[in-house]
C-alpha cells in the first residue's frame, strides 16, 4: 500500500510516498535528504504527537490551566492521556514551563503549564 505523507522536518515539505507492508515501511520516494525517510518510518511505525490540553484549576483565578507535554509521546496513547489529565487539579499558582505532572503515563514527557497562574485575589 502507498501512502502519501508531508515531511515536516524542514520548510520544504516534501511530498512523500511510502510504500508499506504489515505496518513497516518497505520504502519511501519523494524526499530529497534523508530526513524525510526518518520521519516516514516515524510516522508509520511508530507517531509521536505533543499533548496539548488544559488541566481543571481550583483556588487560583482561571478555572482551566493550558498545558502540554514538554516532548511527544506516543500517538497511540494520547486518549488514555487525556482520561489521566482529566484526573488532575491545579491547586497552586504556576510559572510557565512548571511541571503539573511528571512522567505522564510512564512516557518520560511532563505536562507543563503553557500560562502563568496566579491565585484567586
Ligand atoms: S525530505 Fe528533507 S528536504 Fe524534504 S522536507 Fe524532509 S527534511 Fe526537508
Amino acid at each position: 500500500m502507498i501512502k502519501k505523507i508531508t515531511c515536516i522536518e524542514c520548510p520544504k515539505g516534501c511530498s512523500l510516498a511510502v510504500d508499506i507492508e504489515n505496518c513497516k515501511v518497505v520504502s519511501v520516494t519523494g524526499n530529497e535528504c534523508p530526513k524525510g525517510e526518518k520521519h516516514a518510518k516515524a510516522e508509520v511505525e511508530n507517531p509521536m504527537r505533543i499533548l496539548t490540553t488544559a488541566v481543571l484549576a481550583e483556588g487560583l483565578a482561571v478555572k482551566m490551566v493550558p498545558a502540554r507535554t514538554d516532548k511527544p509521546i506516543p500517538k497511540s496513547l494520547l486518549m488514555e492521556a487525556m482520561e489521566a489529565v482529566k484526573r488532575i487539579r491545579v491547586e497552586r499558582p504556576l510559572g510557565v514551563g512548571e511541571v503539573i505532572a511528571k512522567d505522564l503515563l510512564g512516557t518520560g514527557a511532563d505536562l507543563v503549564s503553557t500560562r502563568r497562574v496566579e491565585k484567586t485575589s
